[in-house]
């Protein structure tokens, strides 16, 4: 894993140093993405790369690479650094400028950083499920934008740990969004119910993954919002993303979730999740 990206070129990380002036490092001005790598290969990448252009484009970041150009860069860093089973991180940030919060100027490059690292599935919490906790979402008002501005995410995930859960579960006032590093879904009646891809969150590529296998297999499904009682009185639940997958959730704070084991469509669609991995190869 000795080898990553800076800024577009594959260097030993021991050669790369960070700038104190780096707007990533003082604003958390930039933006990023995680890219799962099974089996030695990148899982929807194109879906990331793509949304990494938009996040970009979003807050007006230029990207001074065609995208062709930066999978095939991620491909070798992979192969080189000999990873099968983890995660690829990559960020861009507006670049170093002496400190001021109106951006550089437009000569200003990008600094784009990307690296490699290990991650096992996690396949015990997959069969088991995992805990939940509820808290008030305080993000800003672009949850729709992958940024490096994470601290409502951290001080949530945070709380989530320190009570012993796995992800904290957000909801503005009545309206559940999303996890602090995921999307929730819930199981009321018979239909799969997932918030909106507004601004209130991330159009997670997982997401997208469940709702595109619904689609193929009759699994009936609303994009619609749902509320905390919702989520509390649910068939199932269950939290999305690139390194969790379909992860379930059987207890919310102290409320056990019907059986308080993973449900029947939560199985089903971590079965069709698990083909979708399988067919790269
Ligand atoms: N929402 C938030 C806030 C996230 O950080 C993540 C993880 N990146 C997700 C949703 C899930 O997105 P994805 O499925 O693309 O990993």
């Amino acid at each position: 894993m000795g080898k990553i990206i800076f800024n577009g070129k594959i260097v030993d990380r021991s050669e790369v140093s960070i700038d104190i002036e780096d707007r990533g490092y003082q604003f958390g001005d930039g933006v990023y993405e995680v890219i799962r790598v099974y089996n030695g290969k990148l899982f929807t990448k194109i879906e990331h790369v793509n949304r990494l252009y938009e996040s970009a484009e979003k807050v007006a970041i230029t990207i001074p690479y065609e995208k062709a150009e930066l999978v095939q860069t991620l491909e070798e860093l992979v192969a080189i650094n000999n990873l099968v089973t983890g995660i690829i991180y990559l960020q861009l940030t507006r670049g170093n400028f002496p400190r001021q919060h109106g951006f550089p100027s437009s000569d200003v490059p990008p600094t784009y950083v990307a690296y490699t690292r290990e991650m096992p599935i996690p396949q015990a919490s997959l069969d088991k499920g995992v805990r939940g906790l509820l808290i008030e979402d305080i993000r800003w008002l672009r949850c729709d934008i992958k940024s490096l501005n994470l601290l409502g995410n951290i001080l949530a995930k945070q709380k989530a740990a320190e009570a012993g859960c796995y992800e904290a579960i957000q909801h503005r006032g009545e309206e559940i969004t999303e996890g602090s590093s995921s999307n929730v879904f819930i199981v009321k009646g018979n239909c799969l119910m997932t918030h909106p891809a507004t601004n209130l969150i991330l159009n997670g590529i997982t997401r997208r993954v469940i709702l595109k296998i619904c689609k193929e297999n009759d699994i009936t499904y609303k994009e619609e919002v749902f509320t905390v009682n919702d989520l509390m009185n649910a068939n199932e639940v269950f939290v999305s993303s690139t390194t969790s997958e379909v992860m379930p959730v059987v207890q919310v704070n102290d409320k056990i979730i019907a059986s308080g084991t993973p449900g029947p469509i939560t199985r089903k669609l971590q079965q069709f999740f698990k083909q979708e991995i399988e067919n790269l190869g």
